[in-house]
């Protein structure tokens, strides 16, 4: 069964009750909202793992909505247009959405966008194994190799390697790094982030020392890559 607490965001309630039938029917929570201007609260206070995001709404539009949720977390989200025109313009936008779908349609596609979506987003749901050049993750054990040698690191640690792994050369702020690794109440303790960064780039450093394996990359953040 699937897992996953996901947010519906449509104000069409026929709409939005089947698509939380068919969620729900796959193993996941769904919770809905009708309108626009609550999303972002419900986002910062109950944290869904993907929002399915209607863009002609009251309160607030869609494209509105997004752009929002942007600016403080990268919770997967999947747009719902009316119009199949309205994809390319959306896609130049570069709202930050992760996926769209188009009305009329069926809601096991829905849910099988859903499904793909949480599975590229956080390929650990599956798999506890994370490798990357060099490095190997386990995620139930909590031990990370590279080469074959033991690299002892601190949980924090753990995390954010994990996180920058699973998504190689993807530029992290320090503000996504928080969300990530820390959650929503530690929102502001970004030179936290910095010191553990300092830390895994220093234990790294160790093992590799010809290699530049987390780079900074000034005013924007850090990123990971072995290539
Ligand atoms: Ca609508």
């Amino acid at each position: 069964m699937a897992e996953g607490h996901i947010l519906i965001v449509e104000d069409e309630e026929k709409i939005a009750s089947l698509l939380k039938d068919y969620l729900e029917k796959s193993g996941y929570r769904a919770s809905m909202l009708d309108r626009g201007d609550g999303v972002v609260s419900f986002v910062k206070n109950k944290a869904p793992d993907l929002i399915l995001l209607d863009i002609m709404l009251p309160g607030m539009d869609g494209m509105e909505v997004c752009r929002e949720i942007r600016k403080f977390s990268r919770v997967p989200i999947i747009m719902i247009t009316a119009k199949v025109e309205e994809i390319d313009r959306l896609l130049g936008l570069e709202l930050g959405a992760d996926d769209y779908v188009c009305k009329p349609f069926s809601p096991r596609e829905v849910v099988a966008r859903v499904k793909a979506v949480l599975r590229r987003i956080n390929p650990s749901t599956e798999e506890s194994i994370i490798s990357a050049g060099p490095f190997v993750l386990n995620e139930e054990t909590h031990q990370a190799t590279v080469d074959g040698r033991e690299l002892k690191l601190t949980p924090s640690e753990f995390k954010l390697l994990k996180v920058m792994m699973s998504h190689q050369n993807r530029v992290f702020s320090r503000n996504d790094l928080v969300n990530l690794v820390q959650g929503y109440e530690f929102e502001g303790y970004d030179r936290t982030i910095d010191t553990h960064i300092k830390n895994l780039r220093k234990k790294i450093a160790a093992m590799l020392p010809e290699n530049e394996i987390i780079t900074s990359i000034y005013g924007e953040g850090y990123k990971f890559s072995v290539d």
